[in-house]
């Protein structure tokens, strides 16, 4: 997977994406991080690369020259890529987005600062708009950050296990479970006793139970769209009558 991050500020990526998981992916060359510095295709005196809004209003735009100059050079090199704009008026990210991504060729993300790109960089370039969450960030990087990370958990091979993945919350529509690992109790709080039982059968039921648990309590909303058992729904009706009490 090659992403291709345009921005005026490259060396915001340089601590994410040189530890852990993201750095071995790039090492493996499962996935290409490649910066391009929006700067450097700005060709006037003093490489202007915004300028004060029509019409007047706080702030400033993202010119639309050095945009396109870079996009064009990293287009050229990158044909199959899917153009993205971080925006908080995008498409709000989700897991099945991160999937449908994940699926592309590439990504080139446009970073943006000030208030936003000139709206012909819109017109002209992008094929997506994305927005992490309802809050305004001071810039797209974290937001591109964001985009590479959970996109790359997608590629085969970057992750250790392949059941990693699939697990987590939201894959299967629900939070995951809670998870423990030694000692057996700490500060007077035990694991619960079907983790150490050995059988399989049951810590899978307890997980799912505890999932749905979760689910409910937080996020009930995504209980509407999950895939749920008959089971499940027996379940979830024992808690909405405020039964379901941990094991
Ligand atoms: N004036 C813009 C607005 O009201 O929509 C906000 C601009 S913001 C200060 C600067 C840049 O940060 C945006 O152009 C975008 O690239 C990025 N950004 C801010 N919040 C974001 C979010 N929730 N998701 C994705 N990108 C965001």
């Amino acid at each position: 997977m090659k992403f291709d991050l345009v921005t005026l500020f490259p060396g915001m990526f340089s601590g994410p994406f040189s530890e852990s998981i993201i750095k071995k992916a790039v090492e493996k060359g499962l996935v290409d991080i490649a910066l391009h510095n929006i700067r450097d295709f700005a060709f006037d005196k003093h490489r202007v690369t915004d300028d004060y809004p029509y019409g007047g209003g706080a702030g400033m735009v993202m010119k639309v020259e050095p945009l396109t100059a870079c996009l064009e050079s990293v287009k050229a090199a990158r044909p199959l890529s899917k153009v993205v704009l971080t925006t908080p008026g995008g498409r709000p990210l989700s897991q099945s987005l991160v999937t449908e991504l994940a699926l592309e060729d590439g990504l080139i993300i446009i970073c943006g600062r000030y208030e936003g790109v000139d709206e012909r960089v819109r017109e002209i370039f992008v094929d997506m708009e994305i927005s992490i969450g309802d809050f305004v960030l001071t810039g797209g990087e974290p937001a591109a950050v964001v985009l590479v990370d959970a996109v790359s958990r997608h590629i085969p091979g970057v992750l250790g296990s392949c059941e990693s993945a699939l697990d987590d919350s939201f894959c299967n529509g629900l939070l995951e479970y809670p998870q423990y690992t030694r000692p057996p109790e700490f500060r007077g709080l035990a694991v619960p006793s079907v983790l150490l039982s050995g059988n399989h059968l049951e810590i899978k039921r307890w997980r799912r139970r505890e999932s749905l648990r979760r689910t409910f309590l937080v996020r009930p909303e995504l209980l509407d769209t999950a895939d749920l058992t008959e089971e499940d729904k027996q379940f979830i009706r024992t808690l909405r009558n405020g039964g379901g009490i941990q094991d």
